[in-house]
């Protein structure tokens, strides 16, 4: 099994030569040469256990390159963040309707399952081929936590995140600045978001740094990411009993929910894809009127989603085509220069047919935490509600599965506006406050990043 580029990259890589490339040489996103076609009954490796499901799917897509302790570790890290006492976390609400939680793993957020399958097999392929990586990456908060979370103590990975100083909730900052650990940097940058990101952007051409060795990033657009998400849809939907489940799923960079159209791709009982978004809404107005437009994204209560070039939007398009690589590197080359697409009539025709998509508003986000605890006795989290939202709003007789993102307990302040009490949080979240924090602050400024991580990477050597 190996893996091609959506813009045509054709020099078949291994799974671990796409992990660390991150993007395809020319801009492209990996995606696997052909989709394969389960060696194993794919129905009763769903129904059983979970790190066992995850060996078998890493093995189908070629992971075992890494050699099968690295595919066994992945495994039992990515069970150990999803189970909850054991158990696949799937919460029935009503008849046909039910919520899989996955926030059971250390940082509380789902892109734990993410990171937690990331870490081991970078290490790995790291070591395989005898070298060093440093990972810069930008953080709004969930990325980075889980990032930190996961790579810590990573013997050939340093990592060195930036975060928008005051701009992150404590509990995100605490979960970041409290893991203490050699080879992890965590920068608060005077600055917002954006600045994070140019910063970042900037360190990845730097010839400075790449002259002391390889550096990549943990964003979403790398394959590694994506296939720590695809067993659960399948876990959840053994689960559930349900015959091809519709999935509603929180969107923000549409790596989740591409990830449950792999798993329907591969054969499972998945049924239907809905994305849901915020008001940044660019997927949803690409796919339901066939725009694809960049906009300034705003922030909502639904922070994690605040997205308005989703990254792996590129996957679906090339798959909605055909695999036409000419037909996406035209579309996403021209939206990086203009910023202003229309989809061809047929390609919009095709996406549609593989998933829908709707937007929800504020108001109603705060709604359907209220409606969730007074109609169903949960309580929710911002990103949640958007999907229940949605969900309740597509209600008909198909059983449906709501992919429930973070705790609750993350999001206080929005939660307790709605709800008028504040939600419970686990001890891991009150157990951080009182641990002592270590933190770089910096001044917006790229020469001052460069000088940073520059030092941080020699002093680790
Ligand atoms: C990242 C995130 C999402 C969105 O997932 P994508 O894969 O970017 O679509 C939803 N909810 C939470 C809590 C997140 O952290």
């Amino acid at each position: 099994m190996n893996y091609i580029g959506t813009r045509g990259f054709n020099e078949h890589r291994t799974f671990s030569g796409a992990l660390l490339d991150g993007l395809a040489p020319d801009g492209g996103l990996y995606v696997p040469q052909t989709w394969p076609t389960p060696d194993f009954d794919l129905k009763s490796a769903s129904a059983g256990g979970y790190g066992d499901l995850t060996v078998k799917l890493l093995n189908l897509f070629g992971v075992n390159v890494l050699g099968d302790h690295a595919v066994k570790a992945a495994a039992q890290r990515t069970e150990d963040a999803f189970l909850r006492n054991g158990e696949v976390p799937l919460t029935k609400l009503d008849d046909n309707l039910w919520l899989l939680e996955l926030y059971h793993g250390p940082t509380h957020a789902f892109k734990d399952m993410a990171m937690q399958m990331m870490a081991p097999l970078t290490d790995a392929a790291l070591a395989q081929r005898g070298k060093k990586l440093t990972l810069v990456t930008a953080t709004s908060g969930d990325t980075g936590a889980a990032a930190v979370r996961a790579f810590a103590g990573s013997e050939h990975v340093k990592l060195v995140v930036f975060h928008p100083l005051g701009r992150v909730s404590p509990v995100q900052r605490l979960q970041m600045t409290t893991v203490q650990a050699d080879n992890v940097l965590n920068v608060g940058v005077e600055g917002d978001f954006d600045d994070c990101q140019r910063i970042v952007k900037a360190l990845l051409s730097e010839p400075v740094l790449k002259q002391q060795g390889l550096i990549s990033s943990v964003n979403s657009i790398n394959w590694g990411r994506l296939l720590g998400q695809v067993p659960y849809y399948l876990a959840a939907a053994a689960h559930s009993g349900a015959d091809k489940p519709e999935f509603v799923v929180p969107t923000g960079n549409f790596g989740d929910a591409f990830a449950g159209w792999v798993a329907r791709k591969i054969g499972g009982n998945v049924g239907h894809l809905h994305a849901a978004v915020n008001r940044n809404d660019a997927l949803n107005q690409a796919i339901n009127n066939g725009k694809y437009v960049r906009r300034q994204a705003t922030e909502t209560a639904s922070v994690s989603m605040d997205v308005q070039a989703p990254s792996n939007f590129e996957r679906l398009v090339y798959e909605a085509s055909g695999r036409d690589a000419d037909v996406t590197r035209t579309l996403f080359n021209d939206f990086a220069a203009t910023g202003d697409v229309t989809l061809p009539a047929d390609l919009q025709a095709a996406l549609k047919a593989e998933v829908s998509a709707s937007t929800v508003s504020e108001e109603t986000t705060k709604a359907t935490i209220k409606l969730a605890y007074e109609k169903y006795g949960q309580v929710i989290c911002p990103h949640t509600a958007v999907a229940l939202a949605a969900a309740l709003e597509r209600r008909s007789d198909a059983p449906q599965i709501v992919l429930s993102t973070a705790h609750p307990a993350k999001f206080p302040a929005f939660v307790t506006e709605a709800l008028g009490f504040e939600p419970k949080a686990p001890d891991a979240i009150t157990d951080l406050y009182g641990l002592t924090e270590t933190l770089t602050e910096m001044p917006a400024d790229v020469a001052a990043a460069v000088t940073t991580v520059r030092s941080f990477i020699e002093w680790i050597d």
